[in-house]
């Protein structure tokens, strides 16, 4: 509808709500629910900001009570039960059995804020300005982010030049035919490369936005190692991919390294709330008090549900195990969808997975054909050629193969394989 209040009035800026129009009112688990009746499966999960399902019963209750109860909203970084019980069961559930001794910064609530802070620090710490980023890196919207961000509609956007930072080649940027960090070891080894000194290097373990490639674990423990020998920093931006989407609560625990810094949002709240965390090596908090503020570093409610919420899946290794299952059933689902076009190829790992279609076209055609069968499912890459499929982690096997039906059936439907849609299920 043309008429309608968001087109009339909200900017042009909005890109999901154009290719997905509905008016969604409520939702539950792994379902939305719009207005007028009708029902959609989440195979998008706010982004990664969703991975318990949407409106988890028991954590949606503790908000009630919370705000019930006159419990503070809003604190700026001023104490608070809800911090401190966040901050306990934090190190109690997910550091100490990690042997992970990492100070917590509340940088502000969203993922491009623990970005900021982290290239910030490791700037401060290191007294260097250059930072490393990987081609097709997404790290959020802000100048600094922006600057280690790859995509370059979304980096003409800053309007300004944006420096103090370069791109060196992602894991099989060039399809397995150069040995990794042959450059990057070379130029730092070589005081005639004009390459500064960089002080630090921010990756994603898999690229969310950048088309789901996914850095092999001895990739990163090559870049680890390397970085360690030449004192730089290695900063993990584990905004989308950690929170379990992988398989585990950090993305990068199967590769056996310690990040110096590490960036966390989206699920950490477990409800969808704002929150974020930047994770450092004690020794680097050199911050001064204040040095880094912002208003809204205390959401007392995202404190209230992220502690509930790692006690409910992380407190023992149930959840990951089950995960673990739902993974393999997922990937070979994928797989199996990806046999019906020719050089069609699974990407990404764990839950944050999807198909690479040789024409990039074929992907917005499947995601679109997926949103009139009720499914919701987005498209990543530099020419959005990637259908990625991030369930929530939360799904029972019946609603995920329910998914992955609507999917095959929008790949055949999107490569003139099949007609007519058939619905996730009628509207109700
Ligand atoms: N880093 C990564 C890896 C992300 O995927 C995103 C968001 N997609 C961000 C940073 C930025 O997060 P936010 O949109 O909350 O600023």
């Amino acid at each position: 509808m043309a008429t309608d209040i968001f087109e009339t009035r909200e900017s042009q800026v909005r890109s999901y709500c154009k290719n997905w129009p509905a008016v969604f009112e409520k939702s539950s688990g792994a379902y939305q629910f719009t207005e007028d009746g009708s029902r959609y499966l989440d195979f998008f999960s706010g982004a990664g900001a969703l991975n318990y399902g949407h409106n988890h019963p028991e954590l949606r209750d503790l908000v009630v009570d919370y705000v019930a109860n006159d419990g503070v909203t809003h604190s700026l970084d001023m104490k608070t039960p809800a911090k401190r019980r966040f901050l306990e069961t934090f190190e109690r559930i997910i550091l100490e059995p990690r042997n992970l001794d990492y100070k917590v910064m509340f940088p502000g609530p969203t993922g491009t804020n623990t970005v900021e802070a982290a290239l910030k620090l490791a700037r401060k710490v290191t007294g260097r300005q250059h930072i490393l980023s990987f081609t097709n890196a997404f790290h959020g919207m802000t100048l600094g982010s922006l600057s280690v961000t790859g995509n370059s509609m979304k980096r003409r956007g800053a309007g300004i030049p944006l420096t103090n930072s370069s791109k060196i080649p992602y894991d099989d940027y060039f399809d397995g035919d150069i040995p990794d960090f042959i450059w990057l070891e070379k130029v730092l080894e070589d005081s005639g490369s004009g390459v500064d000194k960089p002080a630090a290097v921010i990756v994603e373990t898999v690229q969310g936005e950048g088309g789901l490639n996914a850095a092999r674990m001895e990739w990163l423990k090559g870049l680890s190692d390397l970085l360690r020998r030449h004192k730089i920093l290695l900063i993990i931006d584990d905004v989308q991919a950690g929170c379990g989407r992988t398989g585990t609560f950090f993305s990068f625990e199967k590769a056996g390294i310690t990040p110096d810094i590490v960036c966390v949002s989206k699920s950490i709240s477990g409800y969808g709330l704002p929150m974020a965390l930047t994770l450092f090596r004690p020794e680097l908090d050199v911050w001064e008090g204040g040095e880094h503020n912002g208003t809204f570093r205390g959401n007392n409610l995202a404190f209230v549900t992220a502690a509930r919420a790692l006690e409910l899946f992380w407190a023992d290794d149930s959840f990951e195990k089950e995960l673990a299952g739902k993974i393999d059933e997922l990937r070979e689902g994928l797989e199996q969808i990806a046999g019906h076009v020719k050089g069609a190829t699974l990407r990404g790992r764990g839950f944050l997975s999807g198909i690479c279609f040789p024409d990039p076209d074929t992907a917005g055609k499947v995601a679109a054909e997926a949103y009139k069968r009720n499914l919701l499912v987005e498209t990543s890459g530099p020419e959005d050629e990637v259908v990625k499929v991030m369930p929530p982690l939360t799904i029972d096997s019946e609603d995920l193969q329910k998914g992955l039906k609507v999917i095959e059936d929008a790949v055949l439907a999107a490569t003139g394989q099949m007609g007519e849609p058939s619905r996730v299920r009628p509207p109700h």
